[in-house]
């Protein structure tokens, strides 16, 4: 097989370097890497080193000449991961292996194999499936929006990962507690349009794609073959995250052979509303008797505080059927404890965080080497907005910026609209409400479907920081509300290299870092409110925080608020999943007035007159253009501007807090304060 294992000079030269690959690897994670033939399933929990394992196990088998690189098959589920098997793989001098989604490796088949099983090239692929969704929806008379068309296209989607043709959907619907837009029996009939609709356009959608491929091996035997021929070893990393769908690809690329490692957690299945299924994970050994099965229980990741407090939440999990127990064994030096603070209100709660980012910052931990986690996108806003306000630089992952949503740009836009009609003081918020009533929102019921959801909640956060200023601010108007929108969402479009991470939890997966934040952990958010009524959906909830918290590396604070705004009533249970977590004494901030919160700054000398002249600036600035002080400048701006004094628009534009569109408005201004 391969011309170089028969090399005697070089055989010599692999055998040590497949010495040095597993000198890298602990005993247990040693035997995983050696079993390089015949099924292998590492069932591990999270930082317990699954990812290192597998392409140690990869290079292990090469330097041995046991794999050919280019026969070997690594999938995953993200192009980002994949990325990351690759860089890994060429860390450890291994070229050649292919290492991608289940979606690459599939078209990349599929486009060689086109003319023999489709009789013609490659079809055009539908990466947007809105389009389609919303001509066979018009087609079966259904009135929709574009939020009811992407929580149709979400539906499609489940349906065809799990396997579902349009006549299985509604009581596969059903039995798996979805909750689509429109009655079951006429989603499934938008389904079979939408199948019908794509097939007369002659184009293949994602899921068709995975489909068509293993048809492919299924029905040629010549494709399968030939494909079987080139793949010979195959590898999966985050297998409990699997969907049906995958799992019949993957058959069809084994054709019956066993040469196939998977390697997973079940504890971070966290997609299964989507399709994945984790008993493929815990069935491996079922169906491959003959497996190596090899558990993984040093937690390399995170600090012994860390990991007390992960297994501590997840032994919590009543027992599932088939699932061992995954305990985590930190090995790191010992860090902090975990630490849990209670706020009175959102605003407040991330207020904090955002100071506690500061300080660590400061304290010269890199700002990429933290993150706040959340567990739904609406909860962004707030933490977007304190970020900015202390000057602290953050990027988003996995989702849009607020102010870049349609639905908020299209609710600014009426804003804007009814500001221009002009508007009364002391009306703020129920003018806001109106206005975004106008676009079919009703404040008190969410609608169902995600998509939906998603942007109800987008709107309600709207609302939320209306009635958030007006508590600070009472006669702010309509106008003064969308000139403080504009300044916001410019503020937080300035593009940031090196921030601190804001990401939903879901987004956090396989992901580390020093300091990690899990905010908002109130019941109906954590576990989220539509999953209450089914004990499985709860549990997913779980699994979700167990993923968030193993993301951190040593320091852990986890924190909820008692009420959504200031002044709203307190009455907010925290997550019932912290209970057995939080110590007896938990620190709660101080329920003092937000203001108090705000960190005094006291400035000596020279640089407290400029802080004081600049604070009258300021407010004559801000009374000007009918915002509230804090958007023009910050505290900590200004501090940052009186002890450093610049004396031109660069130096000015070096300090933090400072965008381009900034200093375009205030640069001048505060030049001229400095020099007065
Ligand atoms: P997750 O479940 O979150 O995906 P994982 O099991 O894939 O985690 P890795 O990302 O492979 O874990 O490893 C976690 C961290 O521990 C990484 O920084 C990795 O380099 C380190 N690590 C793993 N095994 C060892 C080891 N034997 N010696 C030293 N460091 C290790
Ligand atoms: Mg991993």
């Amino acid at each position: 097989m391969s011309q170089i294992a028969g090399a005697p000079d070089l055989e010599r030269e692999e055998g040590a370097g497949a010495e040095a690959v597993l000198a890298q690897l602990d005993d247990e994670q040693r035997a995983a890497a050696q079993a390089v033939s015949g099924p292998v399933c590492i069932l591990a929990g999270a930082g317990t080193g699954k990812t290192r394992t597998i392409t140690h196990r990869i290079a292990y088998g090469v330097h041995t000449g046991v794999f050919v690189p280019e026969q070997v098959l690594a999938v995953t589920f993200t192009a980002r991961a994949a990325g990351e098997l690759r860089a890994r793989l060429a860390g450890l001098g291994v070229g050649g292996v292919q290492a991608r989604t289940f979606h690459a490796a599939a078209m990349r088949q599929l486009r060689y194999f086109a003319p023999r099983v489709l009789g013609g090239p490659m079809p055009g692929l539908i990466e947007n499936k809105l389009r389609v969704v919303a001509s066979a929806a018009s087609r079966s008379r259904l009135s929709t929006d574009r939020t009811s068309l992407r929580d149709l296209a979400s539906e499609i989607e489940w349906a065809k990962t799990t396997l579902a043709t349009p006549d299985d959907y509604p009581a596969r619907a059903q039995a798996a507690g979805r909750e689509p837009p429109f009655e079951p029996a006429v989603v499934a009939q938008v389904y079979a349009g939408y199948e019908s609709a794509k097939q007369r356009d002659g184009a293949l959608d994602f899921e068709d794609l995975l489909l068509v491929t293993a048809f492919a091996l299924e029905e040629h035997p010549d494709v399968a073959r030939q494909v079987r021929a080139q793949y010979r070893h195959f590898v999966v990393d985050e297998y409990q995250d699997v969907n049906p769908l995958q799992q019949r690809l993957l058959d069809a690329w084994l054709g019956g052979r066993a040469d196939v490692c998977v390697v997973g957690d079940p504890n971070q299945t966290i997609y299964s509303f989507t399709g994945a299924d984790p008993d493929y994970l815990l069935g491996f050994a079922d169906r491959y008797p003959d497996a190596e099965v090899v558990k993984l229980e040093r937690d390399y990741r995170s600090t012994p505080q860390v990991v007390a407090l992960a297994n501590k939440l997840i032994g919590q999990a009543p027992p599932r059927k088939g699932l061992p127990g995954l305990r985590l064994l930190g090995q790191r030096p010992e860090g902090p404890a975990p630490r849990f603070f209670e706020h009175p209100d959102e605003p407040a709660e991330a207020a904090a965080v955002a100071q506690a980012c500061r300080a660590l910052i400061e304290a010269g931990t890199p700002a990429a080497e933290i993150a706040v986690l959340f567990r739904i996108n609406a909860q962004s806003e707030v933490y977007e907005n304190a970020l900015s306000a202390a000057g602290v630089p953050y990027v988003l992952k996995g989702g849009e910026r607020f102010f870049e949503r349609p639905e908020v740009r299209e609710a600014v836009l009426l804003l804007r609209g009814a500001a221009a009609g002009g508007s009364e003081p002391g009306a703020l918020v129920p003018t806001v409400r109106d206005v975004l009533a106008s676009t079919g929102w009703a404040e008190h019921r969410p609608p169902p479907g995600g998509a939906a959801r998603d942007r109800w909640q987008s709107l309600a956060a709207l609302v939320d920081l209306a009635v958030d200023l007006v508590a600070e601010t009472p006669t702010l108007d309509l106008a003064g509300f969308v000139a403080h929108l504009a300044a916001r969402a410019d503020a937080q479009h300035a593009p940031t290299v090196q921030g601190v991470t804001l990401a939903s939890m879901h987004a956090a997966k396989g992901l580390e870092w020093d300091a990690v934040f899990v905010v908002g952990l109130v019941d109906g958010v954590v576990p989220i409110a539509q999953s209450l009524s089914r004990p499985e959906a709860v549990e997913e909830e779980r699994r979700l925080l167990y993923v968030a918290v193993t993301r951190a590396r040593e320091q852990l604070t986890l924190s909820w608020s008692l009420a959504r705004n200031p002044g709203g009533r307190r009455t907010r249970p925290r997550s019932r999943f912290l209970t057995g977590l939080v110590p007896e004494s938990t620190p709660s901030a101080a329920p003092a007035p937000r203001k108090a919160k705000r960190a005094k700054v006291v400035l000596e000398g020279e640089a407290g007159e400029l802080f004081e002249r600049l604070r009258v600036w300021r407010s004559e600035t801000a009374a000007s253009a009918s915002v509230p002080a804090y958007v023009v400048f910050t505290d900590a701006t200004l501090q940052a501007i009186a002890e450093s004094r610049p004396a031109s628009l660069r130096e000015l534009a070096a300090l933090p807090g400072i965008g381009s569109r900034k200093l375009e408005l205030y640069g001048e201004g505060v030049l001229a304060t400095v020099g007065s």
